[in-house]
């Protein structure tokens, strides 16, 4: 998306109010990175109607060109579609909480259960207890069983001669007589959704009345994982999605249509095989990934934050009528320490972004701290017109400050010299840029 967008969006520099036509053309290019990213073809479609209706008129801040406002805007529905925040697991008020998962064969149910165990004993020291109620092949009650070895977290089962309900309802009654926190049900799945599945589930989630009742979905997958998830929700009480093999280079649009579709927060992301590769589902990390421009975003965000384009103007006039003064000297400190590192700062700049004399540009805070020690000593007078400093002045300066009069000195010729460099900057001559603000 990052390539197709800022093809698009090149040229585009005007400030004011986002325009129909800045919205329609941006629309085109967000609408197919969506569906790059294996959105649903309806849900792109709704997605694609709210945003133009918020995009449109929309005050363009200052320190955003119209498309980067657009693509915020999109950006922040896309968080919003997906939940704003992370979910976490519902609990039971009284032990065990019961937590079922579903989904079709391979999507990660088995791996997924080892992975919440994991992640409960480390984060509570909880006492989980594992069922094995996928009962349609050996090799699946063995690899629970495994898994379990591996973590040291008992599992119950009855081999496969079983009826899955009873398996549960015998499981349930072990977990009750040793105390366990939590019960965690692996469940058979299918290729495709079947009405023998879905009768068994329901089955189950009658039984057991679980507390969550977790679709694991194979983001590979693409579109099919709508499907499925629309597919699982209505034939169940879902409360929650777990999103695997995120560690694959899906763009993860999954994430965003089954939300849309099925209205159920996505809890967790499965990251890799390992038992310890499970997150927490954070909906702007995964706005990010759909967009494919987390470093675009980050951008933007500081920009709008900590940026007052319309300052930095101000401040480029000044330069420019060499009424540049030691107030502006410090206002400007101030400002690029908000910011964080100057080069960052500086690769804003339109145009800066690949300036080689950035390269070794640098500065430190406390660097920062003494210059402002020095400012603040000074008298008005002083501070705007640097040619009162003789050297009494410089000496009351020194005292005041807590510095001494040479660095003064070397401070005031700092300053000389950065607006001098600042002059010739602003008429286009970036050369020296590296002398700007070191020592
Ligand atoms: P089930 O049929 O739903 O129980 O699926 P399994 O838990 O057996 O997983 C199917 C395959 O997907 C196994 O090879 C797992 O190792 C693999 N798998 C599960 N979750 C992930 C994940 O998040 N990332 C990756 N790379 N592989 C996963
Ligand atoms: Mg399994």
């Amino acid at each position: 998306l990052t390539e197709r967008l800022q093809k698009a969006f090149s040229g585009l520099r005007r400030k004011g109010k986002v325009s129909e036509s800045d919205v329609r053309d941006a629309m085109r290019e967000i609408r197919l990175a969506l569906l790059e990213a294996d959105v649903n073809f309806n849900v792109v479609k709704d997605f694609v109607k709210t945003v133009r209706t918020k995009a449109v008129g929309k005050e363009v801040l200052d320190s955003l060109t119209p498309s980067q406002q657009i693509i915020k805007i999109v950006h922040d529905e896309l968080v919003k579609v997906m939940g704003e925040s992370a979910v976490p697991l519902n609990t039971a008020p009284h032990i065990p909480t019961i937590i079922m998962m579903v989904g079709l064969q391979g999507a990660g149910k088995t791996t997924t259960a080892g992975k919440l165990a994991s992640r409960l004993i480390k984060q509570e020291k909880a006492r989980p207890l594992m069922i094995a109620a996928d009962v349609y092949r050996p090799a699946a009650v063995d690899q629970l069983v495994t898994i379990g070895q591996q973590l040291s977290v008992p599992v119950f089962e009855m081999g496969t001669d079983h009826d899955p309900v009873e398996i549960v309802r015998q499981g349930l009654a072990q977990a009750e007589a040793n105390k366990n926190d939590y019960v965690i049900i692996d469940t058979a799945g299918r290729l495709e959704i079947d009405e023998q599945l879905m009768n068994e589930l329901s089955r189950i989630q009658e039984l057991a009345h679980p507390n969550e009742i977790l679709l694991v979905v194979d983001a590979m997958t693409g579109q099919v994982a709508t499907q499925v998830a629309e597919g699982f929700n209505k034939q169940l009480d879902l409360t929650g999605v777990v999103l695997t093999k995120l560690d694959g280079d899906t763009r993860g649009g999954a994430a965003l249509s089954i939300r849309a579709v099925t209205g159920k927060p996505i809890k967790f992301v499965g990251q890799g095989e390992k038992l310890d590769q499970l997150d927490i589902f954070y909906p702007d990390r995964m706005a990010d990934r759909i967009l494919g421009m987390g470093d675009m975003m980050t951008l933007i965000e500081k920009a709008q934050t900590d940026y007052d384009a319309k300052q930095a103007e101000d401040m480029a006039q000044k330069i420019r009528e060499n009424s540049f003064d030691f107030n502006d000297f410090v206002e400007q400190m101030s400002q690029l320490e908000n910011m964080g590192p100057l080069d960052d700062l500086m690769k804003m700049v339109p145009g800066m972004a690949n300036n080689p004399a950035l390269k070794n540009v640098k500065m430190d805070p406390k660097d920062i701290d003494h210059l402002k020690a020095i400012v603040y000593s000074m008298t008005p007078a002083e501070r705007e017109d640097p040619e009162l400093l003789n050297p009494s002045r410089r000496r009351r300066i020194a005292a005041g400050s807590g510095r001494n009069v040479q660095e003064v000195n070397r401070m005031i010729k700092q300053f000389k010299q950065s607006r001098e460099m600042m002059q010739k900057m602003s008429k286009g001559n970036f050369a020296g840029m590296e002398n700007l603000f070191g020592s």
